[in-house]
């Protein structure tokens, strides 16, 4: 019996870095697992069979967050498959980075729609199966850079920073329904997105971090495991940082 047991929790962005951790932990505290993505059809096939050998339901959805009517009838397949849908955990995110001023419509957009309008997508779909369950939790993936903002970062930093307000704002809304809502802003984590940047530059990053080292995926899920967690009952409408105390 894991603290999950019994849960069904949907992750978004479930292939690869963060959410990826977050399934591995997940699945191993007994919850069933649906997790969407948008391109790695092999990945995804790949995830459900080394986490379904766990002896939890696991399966892979491939459907675009951005999109509002593709991400209403995942979630309706999910509860048809899956029969309740216990946690939302709104991580799937992008980068499309460049000075403010010089970023095309479309890097706005992108990053805009893909981090921001996903998780609204996703809330509108779930929240109304949580309010009939009179129960529920959802996690957004803020990031530091959404508290501090970043040079060259204009679109991602408002996209986390929107998610904020978002999850806040849902928190208020569903708190007296038993839904929970609550946010973690990792720093400077080592995955796909950040494998981007060159190793001179994240070792300069690292000297800004006091404890000198980028995160880990799993670092990152251990605190959503205790946010989505009944250990969590009491807390909502927070953001956690994970960032090794880069933004104390
Ligand atoms: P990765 O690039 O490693 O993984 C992104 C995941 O999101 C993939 O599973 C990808 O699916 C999925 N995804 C991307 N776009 C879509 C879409 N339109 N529809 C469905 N799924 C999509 O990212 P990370 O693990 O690094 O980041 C995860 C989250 O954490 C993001 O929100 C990011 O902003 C946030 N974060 C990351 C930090 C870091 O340092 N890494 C720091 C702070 C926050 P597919 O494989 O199919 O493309």
């Amino acid at each position: 019996m894991g603290i999950l047991s019994g849960k069904v929790v949907i992750v978004t962005g479930g292939t690869r870095g963060i959410g990826y951790a977050m399934a591995r932990c997940f699945t191993d505290e007994g919850a069933d697992l649906a997790f969407i993505y948008r391109s790695s059809v092999e990945k995804a096939k790949s995830v459900e069979e080394e986490l379904g050998a766990k002896g939890v339901k696991v399966k892979g959805y491939q459907s675009d967050v951005a999109d509002f009517n593709g991400i209403a009838s995942t979630v309706s397949r999910i509860l048809a498959d899956f029969g309740r849908i216990d946690v939302l955990v709104n991580n799937a995110g992008i980068t499309r980075d460049g000075l403010t001023f010089r970023l095309s419509e479309e890097a706005w957009d992108d990053v805009i729609d893909t981090n921001l309008k996903s998780a609204f997508n996703c809330i509108h779909a779930c929240a109304p199966v949580m309010l009939r369950q009179r129960s529920g939790c959802i996690l957004s993936v803020s990031s530091i850079v959404g508290l501090g903002g970043n040079a060259g970062q204009g679109n991602y930093a408002a996209s986390k920073a929107g998610l904020i307000g978002l999850t806040k704002s849902v928190a208020k809304e569903l708190a007296s329904r038993g839904i929970r809502a609550n946010l973690i802003a990792p720093g400077f984590i080592r995955t796909e997105m950040t494998d981007k940047v060159g190793e001179e530059q994240m070792a300069q990053w690292c000297k800004d971090i006091p404890l000198q080292r980028a995160g880990t995926p799993e670092e990152v899920a251990k605190a959503a495991l205790f946010l989505i967690s009944d250990n969590a009952s009491y807390i909502t409408g927070q953001v956690l940082t994970i960032d090794g105390g880069r933004s104390m």
